[in-house]
């Protein structure tokens, strides 16, 4: 009798390089049916926008190319998965599946429903560690439990080894009995056009990426990297946030370039640096899920923010007459992406000037980000809020005016997004920012009081 097929269900990690579940999938040397779900309950979700599920869309082309090329088809479903996976199991006779776990509450909630589906009818299923360098649990603290401070936890991080990335399949056997069938178009499966041009999605257009920053930026990423307006960072965050990459190829690369150009470790280790921090506010996330709906702290929740819908709106617009914060609300509205100087701005900005909620912040950002990403995100607007695992003091409070001095020194960065700022058109400061550093402070410690 043939041996039974067996599915890999496709999620967040789209790509067939150095991919766990994948690789695991095919070692087992059967028919293998690569699958994705559109999911109704994510595509209706309110604050998603159409920045995200567009540049999944694109993700989707190339993985299906990619797969096409080892000799395999993308099967595509719509519907909830706990339903479509296990009929499509059915179908195809498969008696095993595989996939990367995640760590957002409702990834867990959903995985379990589909867990239960399918070992109610008799698979067995392997969920298999991906999404980190090292998965939540691995980084302990001596004495039990997880780190919430981020210095000891990347001591503890970098002591462990890290593993190597996984060879991409070379040929894979497609079930037979499925033919080849396009991706549906977009709007057939509930995702709209985008309102601003996509950035290159894919694997090779995340290889490609990697490749020019390993081979210039990297070598000069603490020297350079927090001025905007040189953009010389690894704009490598929507590949790691859709899985066209695999933090571990990235982290593989670093290293090779710190033993291959001895000179550049220290600028090396500060990016690696930003790779444990992507770690970190994942196990955050899986250990501490209440980050999702509220503060860390849970005596931050008692803040009274103003929480002024007409300053959000104009903060949203770039209008705010602080040019930093201005340029950098445009460079988000216009390309989907925000430099990570200015994400700390313009938070700080958010909550500490005009004293709106980071949970205001936090929906806006993952509306219009292509990096979208519950933990990362989360997590920078509670460090930013102060209300955070491992996290700025609430008492610490940007200087948007100094802040814009210290990193775009020749205004060329706000020049790019705010051409008018020297210009009788445009607005005054919308809050006087010593006076409202003062009501910042008096807010906070009313809470904690
Ligand atoms: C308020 C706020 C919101 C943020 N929201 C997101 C988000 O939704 N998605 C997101 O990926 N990052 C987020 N970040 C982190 C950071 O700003 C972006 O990862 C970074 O700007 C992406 O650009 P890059 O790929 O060129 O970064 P690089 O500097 O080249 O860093 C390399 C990679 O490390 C990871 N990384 C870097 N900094 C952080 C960090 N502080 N926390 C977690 N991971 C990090 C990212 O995956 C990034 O691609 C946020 C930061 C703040 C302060």
């Amino acid at each position: 009798m043939a041996a039974a097929p067996v599915l890999v269900w496709f999620r967040r990690d789209l790509r067939v390089a150095d991919h766990t579940a994948l690789h695991c999938a095919a070692a087992e040397g059967v028919p293998l049916a690569p699958v994705f779900v559109f999911d109704p309950s994510i595509l209706a979700a309110k604050d998603l926008g159409v920045r995200r599920p567009a540049y999944l869309y694109a993700c989707l082309e190339s993985l299906a190319a990619n797969l096409q090329s080892i000799g395999s088809l993308l099967i595509v479903r719509k519907g909830h998965p706990e339903v479509e996976l296990p009929a499509l199991a059915k179908e195809i006779g498969a008696k095993k599946i595989f996939y990367n776990k995640d760590v957002e509450p409702f990834s867990r909630k959903r995985d379990a429903k589909v867990d239960r589906a399918l070992q109610s009818q008799g698979l067995e299923i392997i969920s298999c560690d991906d999404l980190l360098i090292h998965p939540p649990g691995r980084v302990q603290r001596a004495a039990g439990g997880p780190y919430t401070v981020f210095t000891p936890y990347s001591r503890a991080w970098l002591s462990l080894p890290p593993q190597d990335p996984l060879p991409r399949p070379r040929q894979l056997s497609p079930i037979k009995g499925i033919k080849p069938a396009p991706l549906p178009p977009p709007e057939q499966v509930g995702i709209q056009p985008c309102d601003i041009p996509l950035p290159p999605a894919g694997e090779k257009a995340a290889r490609d990426a990697l490749r020019a920053f390993a081979a210039k930026n990297l070598r000069h990423y603490s020297e350079r990297r927090n001025y905007p307006q040189q953009d010389a960072t690894s704009r490598l965050s929507a590949h790691l946030r859709f899985g066209t990459l695999s933090p571990r190829t990235v982290l593989a690369e670093a290293r090779r370039v710190r033993v291959e150009d001895p000179k550049s470790r220290r600028e090396v280790d500060v990016f690696i640096g930003e790779l444990i921090w992507r770690d970190f506010y994942k196990q955050i996330l899986w250990e501490f899920p209440h980050v999702a709906s509220g503060s860390f702290r849970p005596e931050y929740d008692r803040v009274e923010w103003e929480n002024n819908r007409e300053k959000f709106e104009i903060w949203c617009q770039g209008r705010t007459g602080f040019p930093i914060v201005d340029a950098a609300m445009r460079q988000l509205n216009r390309t989907g992406w925000m430099h990570n100087r200015l994400r700390m701005i313009v938070a700080s900005f958010l909550t500490k000037d005009l004293l709106i909620s980071w949970q205001w912040g936090e929906r806006y950002f993952m509306e219009k980000l292509f990096d979208g990403d519950l933990a990362a995100n989360n997590g920078g607007w509670q460090w930013a809020a102060g209300t955070g695992t491992d996290a700025q003091p609430y008492f610490r409070i940007f200087n948007p005016s100094s802040q814009a001095e210290r990193f775009d020194p020749e205004g060329k960065f706000i020049a790019q997004y705010v051409p008018e700022a020297d210009l009788l058109t445009y607005p005054a400061p919308m809050v006087d920012h010593a006076k409202q550093r003062i009501r910042a402070l008096e807010m906070y410690k009313k809470a904690r009081s």
